[in-house]
């Protein structure tokens, strides 16, 4: 099953002596239940994939679908709409509010949405990025690598179809940064999850099932790893 979908994907900024093809007709699909890594040089494409699949940027040409909507085809508000009931996000500056706790934080997004949480799902949630006993706290109050794990609880707090993290552990120290990604590995694990991140480092892409490698705005590697069996 297909949780993300780009065909022959192409993305063009600028025109004349300053155009620059980010995306060159890419087609790739993101498996349910499957963690991907995207890695590539600078200026490869990787956010702006990212982007034209959350559909935070728009598209020169080709199709992006989530599930069976076609990205492309929505018009703004219903593009917010689906990007707050299908999809969550991580970025590397983890965006808590300081004056409000973990829990607060987790929820915040859903608040502002006029929805109820599940309250089974956020505690399996909670659990399995370990924050279990950290809910009353504030950031400040909070590890850098907590920190990073309270924006993954709130990512995954909607039970959203698919999350992108850009860089999610690129302000970690490296072992904080290995706990977020075994997280982000168990939410895929336990509660089917799709994700797919941006990286630039081996070490966070190694968590993954597999790894996406772009250059020029293309794909030149697809490779899945030795955890990718069970998705399969
Ligand atoms: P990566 O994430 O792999 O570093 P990007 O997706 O950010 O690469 O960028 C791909 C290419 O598109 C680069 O050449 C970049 O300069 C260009 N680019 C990205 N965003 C814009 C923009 N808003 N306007 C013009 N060029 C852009
Ligand atoms: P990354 O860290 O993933 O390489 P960048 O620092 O290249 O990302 O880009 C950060 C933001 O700036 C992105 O939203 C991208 O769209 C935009 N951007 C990147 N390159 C350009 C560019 N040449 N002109 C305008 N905006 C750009």
């Amino acid at each position: 099953v297909a949780a993300a979908r780009a065909t022959d994907l192409s993305k063009v900024y600028g025109q004349g002596e300053t155009k620059v093809i980010a995306l060159d007709r890419v087609s790739v699909e993101f498996r349910q239940g499957q963690f991907t890594a995207i890695m590539g040089p600078s200026g490869s494409g990787k956010s702006t994939l990212m982007h034209c699949m959350a559909g935070l940027d728009s598209v020169s040409s080709g199709s992006a679908r989530i599930g069976d909507i076609e990205l492309t085809a929505l018009k703004d508000k219903k593009l917010t709409q689906l990007r707050r009931d299908k999809i969550g996000f991580i970025f590397q500056a983890f965006n808590l509010l300081p004056t409000l706790n973990a829990m607060e934080n987790i929820t915040l997004p859903m608040d502002i949405a006029g929805r109820k949480p599940d309250r089974a799902w956020l505690e399996k949630v909670v659990e399995t990025v370990g924050l279990s006993g950290r809910l009353k706290h504030r950031p400040s109050e909070l590890s850098g690598g907590q920190q990073q794990r309270v924006a993954v609880a709130r990512a995954l707090a909607s039970q959203p179809d698919i999350i992108f993290g850009d860089e999610p552990t690129g302000n970690l120290d490296s072992r904080s940064g290995a706990e977020v990604l075994g997280f982000l590995r168990n939410s895929v694990r336990e509660l089917g999850q799709t994700v797919v991140m941006v990286t630039h480092d081996p070490v966070a892409a190694s968590y993954a099932d597999r790894v996406i490698f772009l250059a020029d705005g293309r794909i030149v590697d697809d490779m899945l790893g030795p955890t990718a069996d069970s998705v399969l």
